[in-house]
């Protein structure tokens, strides 16, 4: 996927009237861009004043819009795991599709804090810097399970990405009940199913699965 520019990933924020945390250090800090401009680029202040009422659609529009964002995933990837949610006899969709779109490698790579936002543990996967079970893996959307085990190669840990203040981060982070960091080992396992936590996913995802069966 093409890297995009922060001017361009930041108005996802303010598209979204909320701060998506995209680009890892730069949203905790002044140079966050929605701090200075919370409203959507382009809009006029009758428009601002506008955004109170949205319609039922328009919401639901705009929660798939985060979520997707979130998660750095493009419409029609984005579509398959809402399919394949949907797609599962007896099963709650919203459910499947949180549990699926955490399992991501990338994702977890994010949650365990060796990437500060999803597009940098997206780009490290892609890279060949991450093992998954002591295996050199590039592709991100791999769907881990539990007993999975996560680690960064020997040889990238020296390169730059593991500064101090990447150290900081790794020993800060909060983790979602289904994952373990070692720091002695610098690994991370998977020790469970991601389950559906209003902590860990502030957006509506039943919205998003309403969005899409219409
Ligand atoms: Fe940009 Fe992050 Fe601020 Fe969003 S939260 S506007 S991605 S700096």
């Amino acid at each position: 996927m093409a890297q995009q520019t922060s001017q361009a990933v930041c108005r996802k924020c303010r598209r979204a009237g909320e701060k998506l945390f995209l680009k890892g250090e730069k949203c905790f800090t002044h140079k966050c861009i929605f701090e200075r401009r919370p409203h959507p680029p382009g809009a006029l202040e009758s428009q601002r004043k506008h955004r109170s009422t949205v319609s039922e659609y328009g919401s639901q529009l705009r929660e798939k819009q985060k979520i997707k964002n979130s998660y750095g995933l493009r419409e029609q990837q984005f579509v398959n795991y809402v399919r394949s949610a949907s797609g599962k006899r007896g099963a709650d969709p919203a459910k499947e599709l949180f549990s699926s779109l955490e399992s991501r490698l990338d994702r977890v790579v994010y949650r365990l804090g060796l990437a500060s936002s999803q597009a940098m543990a997206r780009q490290m996967v892609g890279h060949g810097h991450v093992m998954v079970n002591g295996r050199r893996t590039t592709i991100p959307s791999r769907r881990l399970h539990s007993g999975d085990i996560v680690s960064v190669r020997e040889g990238s840990r020296q390169k730059g990405f593991f500064g101090d203040e990447s150290k900081n981060r790794i020993e800060k982070q909060m983790l979602p009940s289904w994952l373990v960091f070692d720091p002695k080992k610098f690994e991370g396992t998977v020790r469970a199913n991601p389950l559906l936590d209003a902590r860990v996913m502030p957006y509506d995802l039943k919205a998003v699965i309403e969005f899409y069966s219409r």
